[in-house]
């Protein structure tokens, strides 16, 4: 087996680095070589060794190598040694990872590789005699089939010579190759227990609380006053609720560094566990909530006790399907060999994770850049296709694992989009009286950190969409993948033996799926732009469906359907694109040539209202059977109460909820919003919702690829937000460090640490109102508890602020000298924050040369083919990389220490002005529109300050390149601060001599 493989022991090995490609020769020669000459030596070298192919790739300036990789990539060689287990993929993160010392690291340069090689075949070699041994060898072999590079070097560490017999193949009693994927074999099985009984209503005390953040710290730990307040304070969200409908609701700032997340884990804790509840702490994104996650790890510092009380709650769609691993695994022999070797590293992964989530979980976040993100998503949930007890793996199904999981935990990290679906979801089943079992036990407390961006989630979950995709998805999950190369099941095929021979519920199943022609059919997107093809099949439609008889059932549909030329929902997009495109201002710029285009619903092209009729009756025609499936299935739990299983009584369930969840609620939503068309809003009242038409052209796709939609967001989505949290929650947390606006509060020097602000200024009170609205928390009855703990930073001390004057915003070319000077005078450590990805790409096309030159390389979210938690891990790992990025990136970046030093903004951030926004500022502002907008610039520039300091040691500079930046801004920046302007050379040199001097800067 290793002859045909390349061996890594006397591997040539590439880094790049600055001056060029540091190589390493078979014959151990040392050399750096241009990019240009390793291009040459490319073609003749034997298989290098290289750390992250694509990136590597990209850096010579040719394409990423597929799968099987013609080199030999070190974090192919990790992921099979160390599965389910991150490490910033550059030869410095994998050498820390490794426990390298750092004088031994260096510069990285391509003599290291070897070690690291060595250091991982070590650890395999010692694989080889563990419980693992068996399946290492069958995966290698079936590794070393489809052509990986490894597999020669592993099958030579695990002594599989030996075993091997002269065709290659294992011992007849041993695991066979094929079997090494069938993960779903192994994994363990979840067992179900009786329901956990509603918790109790116990209070608990500041005291507690404190003293249980005191054990989290350890002993010995620096003291923080304010993080004892804040656990104090947030007690109060765990007081017994005193009327229904009325949580206790505490809205508590914390200053960056003031360590809530420990300060909220204390009392969250202490009332679980007294209780016998579960406390539900909620972010904003994934990535943070693997932050938090860690943080319990002082909790419960044994692995196996925080997984029974600790568990991370996301969407199904991010969990490893077994079902469709399943299919794809018994489909692979037919796909090129790439995805074989993705399957088996999935595999490997799948026998190694916590809970199987796949993405912001223990797959690597490089994972997909290697071994493709389509293999990823091809083995999600990500069609809502599940089939709950009918599928042979429901009993180790990662999904299924981790509800069960969720109900017994004390604490459930979860993420606000997660929350305010279950909550609306749990309404909703109250509404229809329905008795369906929910996925989980409705909890009643709630910590939602992040606050800030509650109306952010809310205007996204509740918001809705009737677009070409968002219909097409439907129809997919109605019919299945209609003849395409697809694995998509349809409902026919996930409901199966629960309807065969029922024609009570095979009538309305008929009807419906009858009825689901009359969404997008295959090739909308084409058709809808205008381009379609010559050969393409018309669309199928269902206009005309039969109506249900006086018995409730349907007439056999396939004689009653007379077919239409015309698919509605088609119909009713091309009218929406024709408006649209008629309507916006198209500024026909090449870099706009994708992107958003918007207008208003109102006044509608004149064919526009009839295709929305006839639309909304194609869809009531859908949604009708569709109620009628679901209420006679869910009739069968009564009916037949002694004679189901309780598999079929889960199933029925689990159908009866995707049912109601995936099609009849988003329908429901449609056609009420199809009924706007014919009731524009009146001019002088404030509306409820917003309803606006958007065409979605996405980047370096063909023009026909493109989306058009009709969308109705709340005017103020707080509302609903606080609506369908009144009832489940009995107590409510909501805290950040960016609650209010700092123009409307006092400004203050800094005060002893932790000390709280005296809050019942006129002022103080404003910004506390503003609070309140922005985070919902003036729907519910009662007044939020408020609370402020100040930041423990000496921002005097451990920053410089400065908006730099004599760059003209407008030039990219001023605007990329500037990121490069002031880079360049941090000596790295630069995150760089845009408003635009054109402006963030052409910067960066101008200054990575100059500052890989400078030896200080550079990362950039939309350009580097990575996801945004690999790239901060490289960021925080190399002391001298910069970053760009855009939102995500100021909002959720936390990197202490000298490898963030310096942040540069490039203009002020305000607001889109898109038409929700026009909205929003004309009816929410109170008639103080320049306010409005203020606010929320100010709000986004604490935040991205925020990512600065860290903790106390941390010093950082931050820089405005927005020499427009009004004054009134600045009350953004925190007490202690100072803000000044002056020109670009200027800035640099301060930097220069108020950043600490590393080896390198
Ligand atoms: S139960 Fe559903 S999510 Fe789980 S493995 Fe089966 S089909 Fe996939």
């Amino acid at each position: 087996m290793q002859s045909s493989f390349p061996s890594a022991h006397d591997a040539p090995a590439l880094t790049a680095h600055h001056r060029g490609i540091s190589v390493l020769t078979e014959d151990g020669e040392f050399l750096t070589l241009s990019i240009a000459e390793i291009r040459e030596r490319l073609q003749t070298m034997p298989c290098p060794l290289v750390v992250h192919a694509p990136a590597f790739a990209r850096k010579l300036g040719l394409h990423a190598p597929g799968q099987p990789c013609p080199w030999l990539d070190l974090l192919e060689l990790f992921a099979f040694v160390y599965p389910a287990r991150s490490v910033a993929p550059t030869p410095r993160g994998l050498a820390l990872a490794l426990g390298v010392e750092e004088e031994r690291i260096g510069q990285a340069e391509a003599d290291l590789l070897p070690l690291l090689t060595s250091l991982m075949l070590a650890e395999l070699a010692r694989l080889k005699s563990g419980p693992e041994a068996e399946f290492l060898a069958a995966l290698t072999v079936r590794l070393g089939q489809a052509g990986w590079p490894w597999a020669g070097t592993v099958a030579e560490t695990l002594g599989l010579h030996e075993k091997l017999g002269p065709r290659g193949q294992l011992p007849e009693d041993a695991m066979q190759p094929g079997d090494a994927l069938r993960v779903w074999r192994v994994l363990p099985k979840w067992e179900d227990v009786a329901p956990r009984p509603p918790p109790a209503s116990h209070p608990i005390t500041s005291a507690e609380a404190r003293a249980r953040l005191t054990m989290l710290l350890g002993e010995g730990a620096e003291s923080r006053a304010g993080q004892a307040d804040f656990a104090s304070v947030s007690t109060a969200a765990f007081e017994p609720r005193t009327m229904h409908g009325n949580p206790a609701v505490v809205l508590a700032e914390a200053g960056t560094g003031t360590g809530k997340t420990l300060g909220y884990i204390a009392p969250a804790s202490v009332w679980a566990e007294r209780n016998g509840g579960s406390v539900w702490i909620s972010t904003y994104t994934r990535h943070l909530q693997r932050q938090i996650e860690q943080e319990t790890h002082r909790l419960f510092p044994d692995d196996a006790t925080r997984r029974r009380h600790v568990v991370l709650r996301k969407g199904r769609e991010n969990y490893l399907c077994l079902l469709n691993m399943e299919e794809a695994v018994n489909s692979a022999a037919s796909r090129p060999a790439g995805v074989t070797i993705a399957l088996a590293m999935l595999a490997r992964w799948a026998r190694a994770t916590a809970d199987g989530d796949l993405t912001g979980g223990d797959l690597p976040g490089w994972f997909g850049d290697l071994f493709g993100h389509g293999n990823i998503t091809g083995v999600a949930d990500r069609r809502g296709e599940c089939i709950h007890g009918a599928c042979p793996h429901y009993q180790r199904c990662f999904v299924e694992h981790t509800i069960r999981r969720a109900r017994e935990a004390d604490l459930v990290i979860a993420n606000h989009a997660l929350v305010m679906a279950q909550a609306a979801y749990s309404e909703n089943a109250m509404a229809d009286d329905s008795e369906e079992g929910e996925e989980d036990s409705t909890p009643s407390r709630y910590v939602f950190d992040e606050g800030h961006h509650l109306a952010d989630a809310a205007d996204g979950a509740f918001s809705a969409e009737l677009s070409g995709l968002e219909a097409a998805e439907l129809r997919r999950w109605l019919l299945g993948a209609e003849g395409r190369r697809s694995r998509a099941r349809g409902l026919k095929r996930r409901l199966d033996d629960l309807v065969v021979g029922l024609p009570k519920l095979e009538t309305p199943l008929d009807a419906a799926l009858m009825a689901a022609h009359a969404l997008p059919a295959p090739g909308w997107s084409t058709r809808l732009a205008g381009t379609e093809g010559e050969n393409e099949p018309p669309p199928h439609p269902a206009e005309d469906m039969p109506a249900q008889g006086e018995d409730g059932l349907f007439p056999m549909v396939q004689n009653a359907v007379e077919p239409v030329l015309e698919n509605p929902t088609e119909m009713f997009l091309k009218l929406l694109r024709q408006q649209v495109l008629a309507r916006s201002q198209e500024r026909g710029r090449a870099d706009h040539a994708y992107g958003a285009l918007e207008c208003d619903l109102h006044p509608l092209l004149p064919d526009l209202a009839q295709a929305g009729q006839a639309l909304a009756r194609a869809l009531g025609r859908l949604a009708e059977p569709l109620r009628t499936l679901a209420e006679r299935l869910h009739a069968r739990l009564q009916d037949e109460a002694e004679s189901l299983d309780s598999v079929t009584r889960g199933r029925i369930e689990a159908m009866v909820r995707a049912l109601r969840r995936r099609a009849i609620t988003r329908l429901d939503a449609w056609i009420a919003m199809l009924d706007a068309l014919d009731h524009p809003p009146p001019a002088d009242a404030t509306p409820t919702h917003i309803h606006f038409i958007r065409l979605d052209r996405r980047e370096k796709q063909r023009m026909g690829e493109q989306d058009v939609g009709l969308h109705r967001h709340w005017l103020d989505p707080t509302v609903p937000f606080a609506a369908v949290m009144a009832m489940p929650a009995q107590g409510m947390l909501i805290t950040s460090a960016t609650l209010r606006d700092q123009s409307d509060t006092p400004r203050k020097p800094p005060t002893e640490e932790g000390q709280t602000e005296d809050l019942y200024s006129e002022e103080s009170e404003r910004a506390w109102e503003a609070a309140e609205a922005r985070t919902g928390a003036n729907h519910f009855p009662a007044p939020a508890i408020r609370a402020s703990l100040s930041s423990p930073f000496d921002y005097a001390r451990q920053t410089r602020t400065f908006i730099v004057n004599d760059i003209d915003h407008g030039s990219i070319a001023d605007l990329a000298a500037a990121y490069r000077t002031l880079f360049q005078a941090s000596g790295g450590g630069g995150l760089g924050l845009f408003t635009a990805i054109s402006r963030l790409r052409g910067v960066h096309s101008r200054i990575a040369p100059a500052l890989e030159e400078s030896g200080l390389p550079l990362y950039a979210q939309h350009v580097d083919a990575m996801d945004n938690a690999t790239l901060v891990d490289i960021f925080r790992t190399e002391e001298h990389a910069c970053l760009l990025g855009t939102d995500a990136m100021r909002d959720g970046v936390d990197v202490p220490g000298n490898a963030l030093r310096l942040v540069v903004f490039e203009r002020v951030p305000w607001p889109r002005p898109d038409i929700l926004h026009r909205e929003r500022r004309i009816h929410l502002s109170g008639g103080d529109t320049t306010g409005y907008d203020d606010r929320i610039a100010r709000l986004r520039l604490r935040q991205a300050f925020g990512r600065l300091i860290r903790s106390q040691s941390d010093r950082g500079v931050f820089v405005l390149l927005d020499r427009r930046t009004p004054s009134r801004l600045l009350s953004a920046f925190p007490p202690g601060a100072e803000v000044r302007r002056m020109g670009l050379a200027d800035t640099a040199r301060e930097i220069e001599s108020f950043l600490p001097r590393t080896p390198q800067n």
